[in-house]
């Protein structure tokens, strides 16, 4: 099973317009209910077979899922319960996202692909999916923005329940992304790609950028012109926008408390620094940190220029619904090991 799970990580892992760092996860089930999942933290690029995931008992998720009341901690301790292997060097979790996995398909991609983000991201997306579903001729699922982890699972276990006794194979994610499962490998990285490619076409976009940091023996920076100047387009130069308009989860992961305007005369204690010309921004934190945040800033501003050629509106997220995020213990953890 384990050469699947490498095959459909590999599938999607080193496309910045699929998965951007630490982000997405994926999963394979045998038929006795142990399932091998992506372990918190561990870049679905890296993961092969013998590293980056966790071997787990989907049952025990399954079966007590929907008793452990709705405490993070609670959710936290059944998916340690679950694990049966770990093949990760210094024993990693199973990704937060494991109790969705344990409900769905047998083999199962979760991604944040900007193109599903378009519409997933966009007050018009909810309505898009019935014109969508046509071309497909699938049926789509529609989860209402809910905190990644525990609250989502739930979520998504709901909506199983109405469909009943059909499994669904597609689910776009509001503000969030695509989760797609199937009863093979092939096919659900088959699923994965038709999706994207329709999307690709139906929504015209544009080629996805490409940007590379460079690292001298001091920081990392960073000239590309597409973050910067969509910086100014879009956000009429106000950096402090990037952590309160949001799009998705992990912008306030890798954003928050982090971005601030370049000043030479003070050691700031920010990872993201921008020049006040905005010519430039400089990484002050490891190369692999560096990388994870330029992408998530690229899938941003590309998911915001596209709603806004669409001529549709970009839906932020709630305050309320970014400090659940701040404060989820999980997203900490994540937020530390992908240093
Ligand atoms: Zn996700």
């Amino acid at each position: 099973m384990i050469e699947y799970l490498v095959k459909i990580s590999q599938a999607i892992g080193f496309d910045p317009d699929m998965i951007q760092g630490g982000g997405g996860n994926t999963s394979v089930k045998n038929n006795e209910g142990k399932m091998w999942i992506k372990a918190s933290g561990s870049l679905l690029k890296e993961l092969d077979h013998s590293n980056g995931f966790v071997e787990v008992d989907a049952s025990i998720i399954k079966n007590n899922l929907f008793t452990i009341g709705d405490k993070e901690e609670s959710y936290n301790s059944l998916l340690e319960k679950s694990v049966l292997v770990t093949q990760v060097k210094n024993k990693r979790r199973p990704s937060m996202e494991t109790g969705f996995h344990a409900l769905l398909g047998d083999y199962i991609i979760h991604s944040h692909s900007v193109y599903t983000n378009i519409v997933n991201c966009a007050k018009e997306g909810q309505n898009y999916l019935s014109k969508l579903e046509k071309i497909l001729n699938k049926k789509i699922i529609w989860i209402p923005y809910t905190t990644p982890g525990y609250p989502l699972s739930i979520l998504i276990g709901r909506e199983i329940e109405k469909c009943s006794p059909n499994v669904p194979t597609i689910l776009f994610l509001q503000n969030h992304g695509l989760i797609v499962s199937g009863d093979t490998h092939e096919e659900v990285i088959l699923l994965h790609k038709t999706i994207n490619e329709v999307l690709k076409k139906e929504l015209a976009v544009a080629t996805y950028p490409t940007a590379s940091i460079t690292t001298n023996r001091y920081h990392s920076f960073d000239s590309s012109s597409y973050i910067l100047t969509n910086i100014k387009k879009y956000l009429n130069s106000d950096i402090s926008l990037l952590e309160k308009e949001i799009l998705f989860p992990d912008q306030i992961v890798f954003f928050k408390d982090k971005i601030s305007w370049y000043d030479s005369s003070i050691n700031s204690p920010n990872k993201v620094l921008f020049t006040q010309a905005l010519d430039e921004i400089y990484y002050s934190t490891t190369t692999k940190e560096a990388q994870t945040i330029q992408e998530t800033l690229i899938a941003y501003f590309y998911i915001l220029e596209h709603i806004h050629k669409l001529g549709w509106t970009p839906n932020y997220l709630a305050s309320t619904e970014s400090n659940a995020i701040s404060n989820l213990e999980s997203e900490k953890f994540r937020k530390k090991i992908i240093k």
